[in-house]
């Protein structure tokens, strides 16, 4: 099949407003470790030679006159240009545009924004995004970008040039550019030292030095003591600058903690450390090895579950591909790593991977792995552990809903704010809480709301306060989903105390029960008065011992949603059956011992619907006529101070 090529015209293009944003916010920032744009660019060449490595396992015909796979570095001393050069895949002028004109993650503009509104530190811009190239413009002036895509139809070569400021320039190229891809760094007046082969070679050492293809730099060729003496011109040559050995590859003890650490860098285009690591060979009915890491911090797309990028997958050190999601659970998403197995075929597609036995073993290891290592995180460094905490453990908490097999060992990890904790910290494991609970306490208590304050000052805790008992409070959005999956922990029944009857201590419970025997009857008439008034608005009216300074709270039916999880619901537009809260009075209270002696049937009536909403409020539920309730309480308090 011949296609005709398409000829390559000279235009100028406008980069995507996303790409003008960050450029403009990179030419801003303050970036200290300006080293790593030649790791970017670097790892960009050596992504270009997996896929090229790749594409020629189904088509041989493109590797037809190529070389063996290199990168080179290259030096112009005179025009202050610093190029690297890769016989990769290479772009077409259609990949050139959506490649280095265009940014395609989504949700971009929203953190872009957000960025520019806070004007933070920018150095982790470009780990964020997963931008590398555009951090060329951090220490050049203008970048050329000559490329010829591998392709069996003679693709035409063409240059992409810019410098970083709103447009670029497609040209074509001379018809004897090799495929793959040059970038040429103009560089900027105060970035000499990227002419120094010493100190190029100190970054790639550093950051590059697992890249498993050469990279080949050029260096001056050491004079002969003649040469030297008659003045010869230098020569120059290249010369092999990393160990291009999959660090992966290499036994645990013969690579140290700065090495793990600098391909975390690399692999996640980020400056940070990365927490903890898990570097494992496994060898039995399935061969691999994994080498995982905890990051330090989220990307801004964490909660994104549709593109989880994390896993990059190889089979013996060849690249497969990247994002490879089959591997871990999503609620493991932030883990970032690669995996290698001889046991998957080189030309493997996502949708292979999917249903493949092969693939269910290695992600029950790697699950398995990433839990352990968290475990012992939780145990030797608690500090390190809630700083993970911090960033991760509202992803980890969709652990016990999607992942039934490790349920109880990710229980053991999730961490909550309580009733007796000081701030909204989450610190507080199930296994401290079971230590702490009070004489005869059975189960374990939590509350749902919508904010940590919220549940904090929820009516339903007064009398786990008064009888100094602990109550989880769980306001994270995946909460209400880890409560409907998360029943029971360590023999221990969760319970939560805004549904269904009260089921407290034993010990609580006698005292309590016989204050309640007495109350019933005394408030039988006024129970049924208040019924007639809020008729179906409520399932029931009863008294309750759950209350100590509130006069009233809303409770649903054990078996029904809670409030918290009908408002989200609400929230998100979803249909659900509605069911009637039950009111609950407090006896104790003066307002509603008032009750009894209001025999206004209209003032009553007011009464009712006032104890109602107020609770409906505190619940952080919405009110069918809030206009009503405010004339309601205002008639109410004129009436107190006597007008
Ligand atoms: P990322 O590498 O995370 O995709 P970059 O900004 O580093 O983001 O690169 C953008 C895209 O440009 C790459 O995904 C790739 O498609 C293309 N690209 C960059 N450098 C090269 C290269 N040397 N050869 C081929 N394609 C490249
Ligand atoms: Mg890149």
């Amino acid at each position: 099949m011949t296609v005709m090529n398409k000829k390559v015209k000279k235009q100028t293009m406008q980069f995507q407003t996303e790409v003008e944003q960050l450029l403009s916010l990179l030419a801003k920032s303050v970036y200290s470790n300006k080293d790593i744009v030649l790791r970017e660019l670097v790892s960009n060449a050596s992504d270009a030679i997996d896929k090229l490595r790749y594409e020629s396992k189904q088509n041989s015909e493109l590797l037809a006159d190529s070389e063996a796979f290199k990168i080179w570095i290259d030096f112009d001393q005179k025009e202050k240009i610093l190029s690297i050069r890769d016989n990769g895949i290479g772009m077409s002028q259609e990949e050139l545009v959506n490649n280095l004109g265009t940014i395609a993650r989504s949700g971009t503009a929203n953190y872009l924004k957000s960025l520019q509104d806070s004007g933070d530190n920018l150095d982790s811009l470009i780990g964020q995004f997963g931008v590398g190239f555009y951090s060329t413009f951090v220490i050049a002036d203008k970048v050329t970008v000559t490329t010829k895509r591998a392709s069996a139809q003679d693709e035409s070569p063409c240059v992409w040039e810019s410098s970083g400021k709103g447009d670029y320039v497609i040209s074509p190229a001379s018809a004897d550019t090799p495929v793959g891809t040059t970038i040429q760094l103009h560089l900027k007046s105060d970035m000499d030292n990227f002419l120094q082969d010493w100190y190029v070679r100190k970054i790639i050492t550093t950051y590059s030095d697992h890249i498993d293809v050469p990279i080949a730099m050029k260096v001056a060729k050491e004079q002969t003591e003649e040469q030297r003496k008659e003045n010869a011109a230098i020569e120059f040559e290249f010369e092999v600058v990393n160990q291009s050995k999959a660090l992966w590859t290499q036994a645990k003890k013969d690579v140290n903690d700065e090495q793990y650490e600098n391909f975390f860098n690399s692999l996640s285009h980020t400056s940070g450390k990365p927490l903890a690591w898990v570097h494992n060979k496994v060898e039995g009915k399935v061969d691999y090895t994994m080498l995982l890491y905890v990051p330090e911090t989220a990307p801004f797309d964490l909660w994104n579950r549709e593109k989880v990028k994390g896993i990059r997958l190889y089979s013996q050190r060849t690249f497969i591909m990247d994002d490879a999601e089959q591997f871990l659970p999503l609620y493991l998403r932030f883990v970032k790593g690669i995996v290698d197995s001889s046991d998957l075929p080189l030309n493997i597609s996502r949708e292979i991977l999917q249903d493949s036995d092969v693939v269910t073993k290695i992600k029950s290891g790697c699950t398995k792995k990433i839990l352990g290592l968290l475990e012992s995180m939780a145990k030797e460094d608690p500090e390190k552990y809630n700083k993970f905490w911090a960033q991760f453990g509202e992803v980890l908490k969709e652990g016990p809903g999607e992942d039934f097999a490790n349920k109880d060992q990710i229980a053991k990890l999730l961490r909550f704010s309580t009733s007796k904790s000081e701030t909204n910290s989450q610190t507080t494991s199930l296994a401290d809480y079971v230590a702490n609970m009070a004489k005869d306490q059975e189960k374990i208590y939590y509350v749902t709301a919508e904010t940590y304050t919220a549940a904090l000052h929820s009516p339903h805790l007064e009398i786990f306060k008064k009888h100094d008992i602990e109550v989880l409070l769980l306001s994270n959005r995946v909460d209400e989903w880890l409560a409907s999956h998360l029943t029971e922990f360590d023999g221990k029944k969760l319970i939560c105390v805004t549904k269904g009857e009260l089921d407290l201590p034993k010990d609580v419970k006698d005292k309590l029960k016989q204050e309640d025997e007495v109350t019933a009857k005394d408030y039988e008439d006024i129970i049924k008065r208040v019924k007639e008034v809020l008729g179906d608005k409520v399932k029931d009216v009863r008294m309750t011992s759950r209350l100590t300074d509130s006069p009233a709270c809303l409770v649903a039916d054990e078996q029904e949603m809670s409030a918290n999880l009908k408002r989200m619901l609400r929230q998100s537009g979803q249909d659900f059956m509605d069911s009637n809260p039950i009111l609950e009075l407090n006896p104790s209270h003066g307002l509603v011992q008032s009750l009894k002696s209001e025999s206004e049937d209209n003032m009553f009536a007011k009464w009712c619907t006032i104890l109602f909403n107020q609770a409906m409020l505190a619940e952080g539920g919405q009110l069918e006529d809030p206009a009503t309730f405010v004339n309601d309480l205002n008639s109410m308090m004129l009436r107190y101070i006597g007008n």
